[in-house]
């Protein structure tokens, strides 16, 4: 068992620091030296020929205007500062590929409001700051490969996360999300997500996209159920300790009727009756489109907004047993034996396995459970 994740936590330092490069023209390291502003001589001298700054482990209360004029740079690292602001002159950096700004005391207010303009980045680090938003700017980076957003108060990754189509690391941990959009599923290089210390409940079934992914980091969420998909992905690690993952699957709800509307649709589906869009008004059209197979392989049925719920435990590595949330058309459509309405945790009575068992067999080297 590991106690934390620290491939990921590499991976993500390991990608910051392979940008810094050591040339005596173009570095300057100027971490832990007690600044207590920007040294003005930086400025009069190296202005123009920087392109590796480090600034980090110092007394900065925020960047002045003149950061505007080292128009080479590369690489900024001013983490662990007390930095409250960054000057509107930032934007100008337009050769910025790394931005390392953890640990300062940043808030959405302290970003310029063009900060999108800086499209040469490519890994931007805020984590241990005090946003509560997830940056909006940050959207319009349409270059960046590594973000790095944990250990703040943010509450909700927005929809248009998919416009970040070339991230590879993403880095949301220690805030206060209770769900994920479903366009994560979008960010098709995606190779690691952290998501562990939120109070996640649910994850979307469109994480089964996420072709490239090879960390998934859920520890300590709201977690009960996991998406099937989860089983689908490519994983070499899956950390899930600290879930309330239900072990036994108590039905307590009654499943909801279908309504007529939902009967008349499941007809239309399951009869494949043809229609046009010059028969059926379009909220209708709209409404067949959301159909949804159910899970039992023998059953050819439909499902819109009433369904069984079905937890299927399923084995990972021989070792741990992870419930999986599936949907069933309805009550008597069972993927066992008929006179059993319910699955429950018991394994013995599972004659056919479906596809999850061998797939999370052979695919998921490590599970880190608590
Ligand atoms: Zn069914």
């Amino acid at each position: 068992m590991m106690t934390d994740f620290s491939e990921v936590k590499q991976t993500a330092r390991t990608m910051e620091e392979s940008y810094w490069i050591e040339k005596e023209d173009e570095t300057e390291d100027l971490s832990y030296t007690e600044l207590i502003s920007f040294p003005q001589w930086l400025h009069q001298h190296r202005s123009e020929t920087l392109k590796y700054l480090k600034l980090n482990h110092n007394n900065l209360n925020m960047l002045p205007g003149l950061i505007g004029s080292f128009v080479n740079l590369t690489y900024l690292d001013i983490s662990n500062n007390s930095i409250t602001y960054l000057t509107d002159e930032f934007v100008k950096l337009n050769q910025l590929k790394v931005l390392i700004a953890k640990n300062n005391g940043l808030t959405l207010d302290s970003l310029p409001k063009q900060f999108g303009l800086v499209k040469s980045l490519e890994v931007v680090n805020f984590g241990g700051n005090n946003f509560t938003e997830f940056p909006p700017q940050i959207l319009e980076l349409s270059s960046l490969k590594c973000l790095h957003l944990g250990a703040n108060k943010i509450v909700k990754i927005p929809s248009q996360i998919y416009q970040l189509s070339l991230l590879r690391h993403l880095y949301v941990g220690g805030n206060e999300l209770i769900e994920v959009p479903a366009e994560l599923g979008h960010l098709s290089c995606l190779e690691s997500l952290v998501l562990c210390d939120n109070a996640i409940q649910t994850l979307p079934t469109t994480l089964s996209h996420l072709r490239n992914l090879r960390s998934l980091s859920l520890h300590n969420n709201q977690l009960q159920t996991l998406p099937p998909a989860v089983a689908s992905l490519d994983l070499i690690e899956l950390s899930l300790r600290n879930n309330p993952l239900v072990v036994r699957f108590v039905r307590d709800l009654p499943p909801e009727m279908p309504s007529l509307l939902e009967l008349a649709g499941r007809i239309v589906k399951t009869n494949n009756i043809q229609y046009t869009a010059a028969d059926l008004p379009r909220n209708l059209i709209d409404y067949l489109k959301s159909a949804q197979r159910c899970v039992n392989p023998r059953c050819k049925g439909v499902y819109f907004s009433s369904h069984v719920e079905h937890v299927k435990f399923v084995d990972f590595c021989g070792k741990y047993r992870l419930p999986l949330l599936q949907y069933l058309c309805s009550v008597t459509c069972t993927i066992k034996k008929p006179s059993v309405a319910y699955s429950n945790s018991s394994s013995s009575s599972e004659s056919e396995t479906d596809d999850l068992d061998e797939i999370a067999r052979k695919k998921l080297k490590k599970v880190l459970l608590g």
